[in-house]
């Protein structure tokens, strides 16, 4: 590159990740005089809060995932790209792409990464085979077939323990996602469903919200807690605290608490109990001049979200680790604003040294429990029912990205909240078996093993035959 080019070339900001962080720091920048390339290993922008209304078959995915690349394209400045990065070079200012076999090298003179977080299974990742979590729209589709499918093996169940497990529901960790979703397929089951079996009474479902901690939403305090522990188990739902769950398999799980060690026969799991950052984040601070993760992976960032040693480099999000700071999504949308305000005080001459502390401003959290019912905190002002439920209501239409989006997403909740319908019922046996099956693919041995665990080998033995079993949910 000549002299002259170099003169001409505008600041290149490379954003990582397509959330809530990733999204917000584009914006912020789209009147500044800077090449942004965003890279990102989905093609969505996916408004994570309401995934537990896709598993449950109230919205669509289109709702909740708009494309990317169609929300920014008029803002010029931004270029998009679809990638896994698997490596940044803190040395050369580069981050590397994957998309199947093809890597990008994308330089930089900024970087924002905000790569986010997965699910945590507390260092017992097999449990995830039987357990999906919900992070990602494969994981809300494939939660969505294997509830579903529950209910089309129970109706043609031949004996009660049989037909018992698949009508029992384990959602582990009674968090804001946990509550949301036990408290939607109690209503799925006791509402849409109602009358529409032969041989089962969907209302007979067993819903059971196991919890390691002693209260629902713990972290919205006993007050609220207690308010969604009440509603749900109006509702039905069995709620069992102080309850640790020590293993998981295609059957059911198996529970520590004050009592012993007990199981509980479910075919269908789903895991909401913790979070792990992005790999990304660990490889930042290895690269680093000495900037650590916490127990999470969540990198420890300086007082301006940067690692040490690299001014240029921002965390920001689920990924980076701030006291005070939730992972939700104000933390993410705060972080990344911060950041490219960063980037733009920069281009006008402030040096990093200047800059002001990254504050995060709380403005509250929020759960629903059920139609009309949901817990709101806002700094000492805690409140619920159905007041809450209509600023959850009006809060969530507004980050929803898209006159579309909000537009179709009233209608499925009309649909949905005032008459007995869901929208979005569809599921297929690959939602179930894909994730299984790509997994598959890299250890056969494993696969077979678990095809045997399932009672699903096909004869041929062949390392593929969970993605070709005829099998249902969790067998
Ligand atoms: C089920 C659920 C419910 C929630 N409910 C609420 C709620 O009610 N209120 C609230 O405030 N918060 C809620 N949250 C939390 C909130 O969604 C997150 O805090 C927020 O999404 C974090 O934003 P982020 O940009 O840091 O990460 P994310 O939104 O997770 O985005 C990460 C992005 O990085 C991309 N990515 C990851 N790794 C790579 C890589 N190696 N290379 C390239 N791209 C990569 C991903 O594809 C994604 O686009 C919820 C989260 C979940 C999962």
């Amino acid at each position: 590159m000549n002299a002259d080019a170099q003169v001409d070339q505008r600041h290149r900001v490379v954003v990582i990740g397509s959330g809530f962080g990733g999204l917000f720091a584009c914006k912020h920048l789209r009147k500044a005089d800077v090449d942004i390339t965003l890279i990102s290993k989905t093609s969505t922008h996916l408004f994570q809060p309401l995934l537990y209304q896709v598993a449950t078959g109230i919205l669509s995915v289109g709702e909740i995932a708009p494309a990317t690349r169609i929300v920014l394209r008029k803002q010029k400045n931004v270029g998009v790209i679809m990638g896994d990065v698997h490596d940044v070079d803190l040395v050369n200012n580069t981050v590397t792409s994957r998309l199947l076999n093809q890597d990008t090298v994308t330089a930089f003179d900024s970087l924002i990464v905000a790569t986010g977080a997965q699910q945590s299974y507390f260092g017992n990742d097999h449990f995830a085979t039987y357990a999906p979590g919900m992070k990602t729209i494969d994981d809300a589709l494939e939660l969505r077939a294997r509830i579903l499918g529950s209910f089309e093996e129970a109706e043609l169940a031949t004996d009660q323990e049989t037909r018992d497990r698949f009508m029992t529901f384990v959602v582990v960790g009674a968090g804001p996602t946990g509550v949301e979703l036990a408290g939607q397929i109690a209503e799925l089951a006791d509402r849409t469903l109602e009358g529409s079996f032969r041989n089962i009474d969907p209302r007979d479902t067993r819903v059971i919200l196991v919890e390691g901690a002693d209260a629902v939403l713990k972290p919205m305090g006993p007050k609220l807690g207690m308010k969604a522990h009440k509603r749900l188990e109006k509702m039905g739902v069995e709620i069992q605290l102080n309850a640790l769950v020590t293993d998981v398999d295609a059957r059911g799980v198996t529970i520590k608490d004050g009592d012993g060690v007990r199981r509980i026969e479910s075919a269908c799991k789903v895991w909401s109990a913790g979070v792990q950052a992005s790999e990304l984040g660990k490889l930042l601070a290895e690269k680093s001049d000495g900037t650590e993760v916490d127990r999470a992976g969540r990198v420890i960032v300086e007082p301006d979200l940067t690692i040490k040693g690299h001014p240029n480099v921002f965390v920001v999000g689920d990924l980076m680790s701030v006291p005070g700071v939730p992972g939700q999504a104000q933390g993410a949308i705060q972080g990344g604003t911060y950041a490219a305000k960063a980037i733009k005080a920069e281009l006008k001459g402030e040096k990093p040294a200047e800059r002001k502390p990254f504050k995060y401003f709380d403005k509250g959290s929020m759960a629903t429990v059920s139609r009309f019912n949901a817990v709101c905190q806002v700094g000492k002002l805690e409140f619920s029912g159905f007041i809450a439920w209509l600023a959850w209501l009006g809060l969530h239409l507004w980050y929803l990205i898209g006159f579309r989006s909000r537009f179709v997403t009233v209608l499925e909740w009309a649909v949905s909240f005032l008459g007995r319908h869901r929208g979005q019922m569809a599921a297929t046996e690959q939602w179930v078996f894909a994730r299984l099956a790509l997994e598959a693919l890299d250890s056969p041995e494993d696969a077979r093993e678990l095809a045997k665990q399932l009672g699903t080998e096909n004869s041929s033995g062949n390392g593929k035959s969970v993605a070709n079993t005829k099998a249902g949910p969790a067998a």
